[in-house]
């Protein structure tokens, strides 16, 4: 990668999103795109129509800096709902431009130069930009596949006396892992002994197909050291407009707060009113939503096992992944490059996610979040393409 002498050292390595690369490459070669992890159908309408009203009666100004009051209260509401965990509404919740800036806010606030962040990787990519902008070092576990596992060992060694905090994501992108309950324990008690802040990305919470989502800060001595972040994106389909939110102890949040002000301050009006209503649907839409996935998940991987291909097992998220090492190939992103000309598909190379590029050199990842029509598209180009 070609250096910008502009960028900041901070930032040098970063260059263009794989999001956003492998989307440009679906366009530019006209493939099915299952890169980019987006649903092509929208959301609930009543949520949709809820935005169109809150347009249309005048939410357009700036809302209040935490968020407004009835999307604070419907965040907490929800959390009671679907984790039994308690979060006041005034100082306990901070809603902001999507997961990424609460993400990313958290580790403004919370880290700084000479400390360290350890996560797992393979990790969502902003875990990594975030770690770098806010000047602390980060340092990863990996979690191999098929199973991703890791070893206990190796998360053990990685906490130090430098330790400042603890970034967790599950269900799991892009492994589609959904941590146990005794990974979890393990995690907690680790984060406890050496007095660390945990941060926990729960976007795809309602994106469970096998096994059971539990919220980090559920466990003993976590819910006073734990950041809980969600997304109204991944719930409701609406990853344009960006609302998303963070909960926890009132010294963590108003730390979130203050780097937030400074990043948008606010945003999302009309769109805060309308995930108030989503948030409040019935349980129906939820159950109705993950199982929509899960035939989706089950539909895309049956159909890449049809195409020759390993598919790896996937328990949560929008995300199927595959070791392309049966079909005698070694390397993600020089196959992920030719899969347009080969077979009119776009996948995103695992490795983008790794530090250690040799662990998930063999690994691609598919997005199912797609309408059926297009899942079998590109199940039938594959076929084609890889045959
Ligand atoms: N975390 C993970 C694991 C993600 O996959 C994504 C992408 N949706 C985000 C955070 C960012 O979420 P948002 O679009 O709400 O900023
Ligand atoms: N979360 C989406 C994914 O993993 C991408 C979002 C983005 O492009 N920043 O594919």
């Amino acid at each position: 990668m070609t250096s910008n002498p502009f960028l900041t050292e901070r930032l040098q390595g970063f260059g263009t999103t794989i999001f956003t690369q492998m989307s440009a490459l679906a366009l530019e070669t006209q493939s099915v795109n299952l890169g980019q992890g987006f649903p092509d159908t929208d959301g609930p309408e009543e949520v949709a129509q809820a935005a169109r009203h809150a347009i249309r009666n005048g939410h357009n100004q700036y809302p209040p800096l935490p968020g407004i009051p009835s999307l604070r209260r419907a965040v907490s509401e929800h959390r009671a709902r679907f984790r039994g965990q308690e979060f006041d509404p005034n100082g306990e919740i901070v809603i902001t431009a999507g997961a990424t800036e609460a993400l990313a806010a958290a580790m403004l606030a919370l880290t700084g130069p000479g400390d360290e962040v350890v996560t797992f990787e393979p990790y969502y990519d902003s875990y990594a930009a975030g770690i770098a902008l806010s000047g602390a070092t980060r340092r990863v576990v990996t979690l191999r596949a098929p199973d991703w596992t890791f070893d206990l060992d190796e998360l053990r060694a990685a906490f130090t006396a430098d330790t400042k905090a603890f970034l967790l994501n599950t269900p799991h992108n892009p492994t589609g892992k959904v941590f146990t309950r005794d990974e979890l324990a393990l995690i907690a008690e680790l984060c406890c002994e050496h007095d660390v802040v945990a941060i926990t990305d729960e976007v795809y919470e309602h994106l469970v197909f096998d096994g059971v989502h539990h919220a980090l800060a559920t466990f003993p001595g976590m819910a006073e050291r734990t950041l809980t972040v969600s997304s109204a994106g991944k719930i409701f389909s609406f990853t344009g407009w960006k609302v998303g939110w963070a909960c926890g102890p009132a010294d963590l949040v108003t730390a979130v707060r203050t780097a937030k002000q400074f990043l948008t301050f606010a945003g999302g009006g009309p769109f805060q009113h309308a995930v108030a209503v989503g948030l409040r649907l019935g349980d129906d839409f939820y159950v109705d939503y993950t199982a929509q996935m899960q035939a989706k998940r089950d539909r895309l991987s049956a159909g890449l096992a049809d195409a020759g291909l390993d598919v790896l097992p996937t328990q949560g998220t929008y995300f199927a992944s595959c070791d392309i090492t049966s079909i005698g190939e070694t390397n993600g992103i020089d196959f992920c490059l030719t899969l347009p000309e080969r077979a009119g598909v776009v996948a995103v190379p695992s490795m983008a996610f790794f530090d250690n590029q040799d662990e998930g050199a063999s690994i691609i990842r598919f997005a199912f979040c797609k309408k059926n029509e297009v899942i079998d598209e590109a199940i039938a180009r594959l076929k084609a393409g890889l045959s």
